[in-house]
């Protein structure tokens, strides 16, 4: 007889897992299957997310921003060292243990929850019921009241410069180079490319972004992107705007690549090069034919706003959907279809989804951009407040960026925040949970801050939104 599971989930990333938990703890008898294999053979759950993402990525970006500070800003505090050397070999084990750590973690938690989880290929078939390939292993069939979908996204690939896995690489081949190449070539100057861009810099590469878009960070306040690129051009980041890449050809141990900019065809020459145009959604493996599961052009699972998709009990999460590819997104999706699936009412507020680019400064957003508030005709005040003036931010030697806060001109309720500065991703929460209680920016005003901290950049940006900041001179009379 066919093993039998109230929900299947098929992918066990930060939108399955997560998922998968929350179904356990809900009383559910929760399956999660998932087929991520890594580079030593090995399986491990956690999906993109943990194996080569937002924590591999995370790990070398501390440890790249601690050896580049040792060499050039220890002295600035009076600290003198000797020669400051770069083991990178002892850099990626740590690396490799906070994953590791954190992936065996989920094996753990689904075992304490319940939850079954399955190693190997999932996919849902006509009848509704789950196809399960394990490794080597017979195909069984899996019954399920509700089939959860969480396939998450690979890297696009272009077609002027195929992957070959040594010299022209995806992000996951980028965080396990083990020389730091003399000279990096980056497509793409996305969230992507600066943070893997920034990891190598600081290690000792020159690093050449090429972006398509003329435009800098489009998706970014104007004033935050203007910002960025100026710290990451002083950072030593050459970032070329308006490129379209024609050829990437490997020969004699470098990588020759040939892109148009304008009407001139410019060649660089790097040693190993990065492809980071976006990703997408891994939807074909599964589904298979007849499901009658709708699927866009792009090849995103079509789901409403509660990520029910065009067939009945079964349902889509994470990158495989709509919106941002952001592992707390997707991770929202999951509990929200976990409690819809035991009769709670529950959403995500889209709206509220924080974006964070960890670079040094870091940039951190949340809610809407000037130039989406200009262009959708909302009428809005905005208040900045520098890092320069904040006492926290110069006793960390990081006193670089802003806090800027977008509010309604007339209700004052807050439209966005937008950082860029040190632990933007942390001060971001503040404004995030502002925001989900539709707070005013005279309700962040006259929230009590401690001093010293970077979040009395924040305050300060509130009190500036009506020309009430303290610690700036005010562009704006206080109204
Ligand atoms: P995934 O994490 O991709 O997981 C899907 C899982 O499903 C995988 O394990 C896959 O093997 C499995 N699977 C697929 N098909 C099947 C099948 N048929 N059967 C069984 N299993 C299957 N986001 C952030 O929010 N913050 C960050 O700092 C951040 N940094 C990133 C850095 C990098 C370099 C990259 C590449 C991404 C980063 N992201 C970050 C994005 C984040 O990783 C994704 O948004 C997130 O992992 C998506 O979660 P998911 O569960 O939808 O999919
Ligand atoms: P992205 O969309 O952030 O950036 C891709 C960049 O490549 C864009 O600027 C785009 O204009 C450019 N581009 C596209 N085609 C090009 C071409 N042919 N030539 C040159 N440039 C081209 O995508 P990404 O950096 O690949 O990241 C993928 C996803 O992973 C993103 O959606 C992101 O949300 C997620 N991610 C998130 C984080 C984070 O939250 N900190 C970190 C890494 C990745």
């Amino acid at each position: 007889m066919a093993r039998s599971f109230d929900v299947i989930f098929i992918g066990a990333g930060p939108a399955g897992y997560v998922g998968a938990i929350r179904a356990a703890q809900n009383g559910l008898k929760v399956a999660c299957i998932d087929s991520w294999k890594n580079r030593d053979g090995s399986n491990a759950f956690g999906g993109t997310c943990l194996n080569a993402g937002c924590i591999p990525s995370k790990a070398l970006l501390e440890s790249s921003e601690l050896y580049h500070r040792a060499r050039e800003e220890f002295a600035v505090h009076g600290i003198r060292t000797g020669e400051v050397a770069l083991d990178l070999a002892a850099m990626q084990t740590r690396k490799a243990k906070i994953v590791s750590s954190l992936t065996s973690g989920i094996k753990a938690l689904f075992q304490a929850n319940g939850v079954t989880g399955l190693v190997g290929r999932g996919r849902l078939l006509p009848s509704g019921k789950v196809e399960y390939t394990p490794e080597g292993g017979a195909v069984e069939e899996l019954e399920a009241k509700d089939v959860v979908l969480a396939g998450g996204s690979e890297p696009v690939p272009l077609a002027a410069a195929p992957f070959d896995g040594s010299t022209i690489v995806d992000s996951w081949g980028a965080l396990d180079f083990e020389a730091v190449p003399k000279r990096l070539g980056v497509i793409g100057a996305g969230v992507i490319g600066l943070e893997l861009g920034s990891v190598w810099r600081r290690l000792g590469s020159e690093v050449v972004l090429l972006e398509a878009l003329e435009t800098f960070l489009p998706a970014a306040d104007v004033q935050v992107a203007k910002e960025a690129e100026r710290q990451f051009t002083r950072q030593g980041l050459d970032i070329r705007l308006g490129c379209k890449v024609t050829e990437a050809k490997v020969g004699g141990r470098k990588v020759h690549v040939r892109y148009r900019k304008g009407a001139k065809e410019e060649t660089i020459e790097v040693d190993r090069l990065v492809v980071a145009v976006g990703r997408r959604p891994r939807s074909r493996e599964i589904l298979a034919e007849g499901t009658d599961v709708r699927v866009d052009a792009r090849g995103f699972v079509e789901v409403d706003e509660h990520c029910r998709t065009s067939r009945a009990h079964v349902w889509a999460i994470g990158d495989l959907v709509r919106g941002p590819m952001l592992a707390h997104k997707g991770s929202e999706e999951g509990v929200m279809v976990a409690d819809l699936l035991v009769g709670r009412s529950a959403e995500v507020n889209y709206a509220t989804v924080p974006s964070v680019i960890y670079t040094a400064p870091e940039i951190a957003w949340v809610g809407k951009s000037q130039q989406a508030l200009e262009q959708e005709g909302v009428p809005f005040k905005a208040g900045s407040f520098p890092f320069s003036a904040n006492g926290r931010a110069k006793a960390l030697e990081a006193a670089q960026g802003f806090v800027k806060i977008l509010a309604h001109a007339e209700t004052d309720e807050i439209l966005g925040v937008h950082v860029i500065g040190p632990v933007a991703s942390e001060l971001v929460a503040e404004a995030v949970l502002a925001m989900e209680f539709q707070a005013s920016a005279e309700d962040l005003a006259l929230t009590v801050h401690a001093h010293p901290t970077l979040s009395e950049a924040t305050h300060e940006a509130a009190l500036a939104v009506d020309g009430r900041a303290i610690h700036a001179i005010n562009k704006k009379k206080a109204g």
